[in-house]
């Protein structure tokens, strides 16, 4: 797949052309209901019977279950929609069951006692039964001067447009083919009733399933431009679901990669934690990477890996996010902290050699400021939240310690509730550059794990230089912003 995609990206013939993949068995019996509605991005709608698809009510929450029951009983349309009936007619486990109806947000509270209503940009109602919370959203309609006003007027009509085509606000509500048509992949728009018990396929998102591709629900041009983190939730998806992007939908990406500037910091880290502590962090790091995503993202890495593409940060990387990887699939815990202090480890040891040798500082308050203008730097566009970027912190300045073992100095650092993070973060550092690092690393597990005799010897057998205090040089150093020294 990746390979697919860098191809792609490298501009060789793709046969964009291609013949459509043949129907699987359940699209074969599936049947064309309405045409496409007028003015409709759509194609026209299919419905998959009962027996012509893999969704079963035994893998479906009881809890969903019982809103869409109590919903129709209450005269309403009710649907599992999006990612729950994707993952389930991939054989996968969904991880959450959200559900559309016709229904408002103040009807659906009027249904259900356990709920309540939350959210500004777009309302929803969240059914709680106990720890599970079911997501009911009510049918999203036209955010544009599209529809004419009288055929809108009943709709509560808020939404509005940027300049380059972003949705601002979104509180439109309307009918089932025009939520359908609002949704992003083919393979997200496929809607399950438990009254027939069909899927209701508004985009050819079966025809995909089974072709295994990701594809946009209209141009993908102007769909990017409307949401651009619908960019980063093509690869994610490609990755998660090993499938395919469609190379309409991949040739885009990295011209209208620029346009992620627009989103807000808080959800492109949302984002990027769900691309990179879910198991296929490696794998979204490359298509970031090609698509030239991550030049808009985290331009300090990325002109460290175009300056040497398999250089010790690619190296470093690498391993930090397999490593991650391989904890997710044996259900060990991960944090965003190691992943972000690996991306950008080195753009910090670069500034602070600079800040060395410009400025004359000495090496604690060079890495101090160094870590403080990256951190800062990238807020602007991730927002990683304070506990994450504290721990960062802590990584990077032990990194440094670690170097410092003479005296009581490697028996204090054992105490450090971080030693662990930061050996590590050393190891894989070691690992990436080889050279000094691979004894360093190498005498910290040793020390760790050794008798109290063991280790005075394993101090004792250190060079003078291990047990220097660091020369402090005169600082002249004019700070253009604060910086806490906590090494
Ligand atoms: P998963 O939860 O497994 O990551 P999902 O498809 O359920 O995948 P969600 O973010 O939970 O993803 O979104 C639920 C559904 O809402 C999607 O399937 C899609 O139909 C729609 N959706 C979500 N984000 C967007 C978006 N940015 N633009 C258009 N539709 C979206
Ligand atoms: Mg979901």
């Amino acid at each position: 797949m990746l390979d697919f995609c860098r191809r792609t990206l490298s501009g060789k013939p793709q046969g964009d052309n291609q013949p459509e993949p043949a129907a699987g068995k359940t699209l074969a019996a599936a049947a064309p209901l309405r045409n496409a509605i007028a003015g409709s991005i759509l194609p026209p709608m299919q419905v998959i019977g009962r027996g012509q698809h893999s969704v079963s009510r035994r893998d479906i929450s009881p809890s969903a279950l019982k809103v869409l029951y109590r919903l129709n009983d209450a005269g309403y349309e009710a649907y599992l929609v999006g990612g729950c009936i994707r993952d389930l007619l991939l054989g996968l486990k969904p991880k959450d069951f959200d559900v559309v109806t016709n229904a408002h947000p103040e009807q659906v509270k009027q249904v259900f006692r356990n709920c309540r209503l939350i959210g500004r940009r777009f309302r929803l109602a969240h059914v709680v039964f106990g720890r599970e919370i079911i997501e009911v959203a009510t049918f999203r309609g036209h955010h544009s001067g599209a529809d004419d006003e009288e055929s809108i007027a009943p709709k509560l009509k808020t939404a509005s447009l940027s300049d380059h085509g972003q949705i601002l606000r979104d509180n439109v509500y309307g009918t089932i083919e025009e939520d359908a048509e609002r949704r992003d992949f083919t393979i997200n728009a496929l809607y399950y009733s438990v009254k027939d018990f069909a899927i209701y396929d508004f985009a050819n998102g079966m025809r995909d399933i089974t072709a295994r591709r990701i594809e946009l629900i209209g141009d993908p041009d102007v769909r990017y431009r409307e949401d651009p983190v619908r960019m980063l939730r093509a690869i994610r998806f490609a990755t998660k679901l090993n499938m395919d992007i469609a190379p309409d939908a991949l040739t885009p990406i990295s011209q209208l990669a620029v346009l992620l500037k627009n989103i807000p910091a808080p959800r492109l880290f949302d984002e990027l934690v769900k691309m990179l502590l879910a198991g296929k962090a490696f794998d979204n790091f490359m298509l970031l990477r090609d698509t030239r995503i991550l030049k808009q993202l985290m331009p300090q890495l990325d002109k460290l890996l175009k300056q040497e593409p398999e250089g010790k940060a690619f190296s470093l990387v690498t391993r930090a996010l397999q490593d991650t990887d391989h904890r997710v699939a044996i259900d060990k815990p991960v944090t965003p902290a190691f992943i972000f202090a690996a991306m950008l480890w080195y753009p910090v040891e670069l500034r602070s050699q600079t800040l060395l040798i410009e400025s004359g500082l000495n090496d604690i308050d060079a890495l101090n400021i160094a870590m403080t203008e990256v951190l800062d730097d990238i807020q602007r566009t991730i927002a990683i939240p304070k506990r994450f970027s504290l721990t960062m912190r802590d990584i990077w300045a032990l990194q440094y310690r670690l170097t410092k073992r003479g005296g009581r100095r490697a028996f204090k650092m054992l105490e450090q509730t971080k030693f662990r993070g930061a050996f590590d973060f050393l190891q894989l550092r070691a690992e990436a550059e080889g050279g000094s690092l691979t004894e360093l690393a190498s005498w910290w597990q040793q020390f760790q794990f050794a008798d109290d005799t063991e280790k005075l010897e394993l101090i004792n057998s250190l060079g003078r230089e291990a047990h220097d205090r660091p020369k402090r040089r005169r600082n002249n150093y004019k700070r253009k912003r604060s910086s806490t020294p906590d090494v």
